[in-house]
């Protein structure tokens, strides 16, 4: 590389002196406010009586903590070997997804979109459909298309089984090529039930073809639904629990190979993935795991309903002690005891949790995100004796809601705490700013708050936009809480060190 060259970011360049000038210059068409008009706006706004005025707010919802349903459906099929996530509707929404996965894991993500158009929207989307799914298999040569709708496809109704029907008809598409379809219309829900829909969707296509439901053989093994799971090392920890514990398993849904490729000179449009085969076999399992009870309750209730075995549902296994409810679930679906190796992992890590114990006990933190994360993150929280004072999820339904305050009742640490559903991320700044906290955790999304409330952000969920690489750590399982523990206490011992006068600066904490 050339070294003549300097790399600048937004931060130096637009301190250069053409673009400082261009800021003022652009002022005089802008017609702004005045710096006073300015600095009153923001105190009234840190007020315990905007926080009333913002808490009534009905009509808008501001920075919302969740994406939308057809996001959900493309990671859902980007868990399946050489599965092409195929979204019927606006080509923006589809760009939307690729680009939020593609800034979040830093991978190219293969899907595809209709691309309708004013004509699609007012004489249906069928020709797109089909002339799509005839493209598509041209040019990419997927073993399945899994298709999920934007808004635009379900406010004019189209009909995504009829249309289907229509292409096999025409001989556009084998009349057994596997199409899994869900419809996943973004003004209700969020990604998490898009997720639900295509997973259930596409489980149901391959379990049920050729009726073979009934004439599966019995198995040894376990399923596993990780659920709209963002971090890819949480699938080498599930793996390597359950390698540990020498179970056999099928991971149904393992988006991680196609969201961390290696570079090794070549592209492929599709990597890793569930073998469609196993699936299929999947039915004959012993039981199903899932580990984001919130992400896929439609999944569950047809597993529970179809494939007539056990199924345990839970949250996101964040800590030590949900993740040996994890490991003990394992034991008792399987009759596998649990082995001294993964006992003497857990052991390290309760170590781990001793030596920093100290500078945990007693920070008020603030959370917001998935309903499933969440819990863990709270579960996680009372273990160390941090208290989780505002908790803030935009997608929770009244059930999470109750969960959650049942879960914070077992512990005095969550003693203050309050439970937001369906509330967004401008409430819960009136809330760092009215009743502050020492930290937060959660995504990106949550750094305007936090640094308008002068707090740490320790960043776990999604999206994680502006920290490379915390996806490829896991979160859940033991190594996991040694992961999270890590995050939060060098976050806070950071803290610590800014804030310390010359005599306390130490070297040892
Ligand atoms: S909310 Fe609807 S219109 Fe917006 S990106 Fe999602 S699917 Fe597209």
């Amino acid at each position: 590389m050339d070294k003549s060259i300097t790399m600048k970011d937004h931060n130096t360049l637009f301190q250069e002196e053409k673009y400082v000038k261009q800021a003022e210059n652009k002022k005089q068409f802008e017609a702004p406010c005045s710096n006073e008009e300015i600095e009153m706006m923001e105190a009234y706004l840190k007020t315990d009586d905007y926080k009333k005025v913002n808490f009534n707010r009905e009509a808008a919802t501001i920075n919302p903590n969740k994406a939308c349903q057809p996001l959900g459906a493309v990671l859902a099929a980007l868990g399946f070997e050489g599965t092409l996530p195929y979204v019927h509707g606006s080509q923006g929404c589809v760009a939307y997804f690729r680009s939020h996965f593609a800034r979040h894991f830093k991978e190219p993500v293969p899907a595809v979109s209709s691309s309708m158009t004013e004509d699609g929207a007012v004489f249906g989307g069928m020709r797109n459909l089909i002339e799509g799914l005839e493209n598509c298999q041209a040019l990419y040569n997927p073993k399945m298309i899994a298709i999920s709708t934007t808004c635009m496809a379900e406010v004019i109704g189209d009909d995504l089984g009829a249309f289907i029907e229509n292409a096999k008809k025409e001989e556009v598409i084998d009349s057994d090529f596997p199409l899994p379809y869900a419809n996943t219309p973004s003004f209700v829900g969020s990604h998490n039930e898009g997720y639900d829909n295509m997973m259930r969707a596409i489980l149901s296509h391959l379990s049920e073809k050729d009726n073979g439901l009934a004439l599966k053989q019995p198995s040894d093994t376990i399923n596993i639904i990780p659920g709209y799971d963002t971090y890819t090392g949480n699938f080498s920890e599930i793996k390597h629990i359950l390698e540990t514990m020498n179970v056999g398993y099928t991971i149904l849904g393992d988006h991680s190979g196609n969201l961390d490729s290696p570079a090794n000179g070549e592209y492929h449009y599709f990597y890793g993935g569930t073998k469609l085969i196993d699936v299929q076999e999947s039915p004959s399992a012993k039981g199903t795991m899932i580990l984001q009870k919130y992400s896929t309750r439609k999944t569950a209730k047809y597993i529970e309903d179809k494939w007539e075995h056990a199924v345990v549902s839970t949250y996101s296994p964040i800590g030590i002690k949900a993740t040996d409810q994890f490991v003990s679930q394992i034991s008792e679906l399987t009759g596998v005891k649990v082995p001294q190796s993964l006992i003497d992992e857990r052991g390290r890590v309760v170590d781990a949790f001793t030596d920093s114990q100290a500078y945990l006990h007693g920070k008020r933190v603030a959370l917001s995100g998935d309903p499933d994360v969440l819990l863990g993150l709270i579960s996680f929280c009372l273990e160390v004796g941090i208290e989780p004072v505002h908790i803030i999820c935009t997608n929770g339904n009244k059930q999470f809601q109750e969960e959650a305050e049942e879960l914070l009742k077992t512990s005095p640490y969550g003693a203050e705490s309050t439970v937001y559903a369906g509330k967004d991320l401008w409430h819960l700044r009136s809330l760092l700013l009215t009743n502050p906290v020492d930290f937060a955790i959660g995504n990106t999304n949550m750094k305007y708050a936090t640094k308008d409330a002068n707090i740490p952000l320790v960043r776990i969920g999604f999206p994680i936009f502006d920290r490379h690489h915390m996806h490829r750590y896991p979160i859940i399982g033991y190594q996991g809480a040694l992961n999270v523990l890590t995050m939060i206490v060098n976050t806070i011992l950071q803290e610590l060190d800014e804030q310390a006068p010359d005599y306390s600066y130490d070297a040892v904490r």
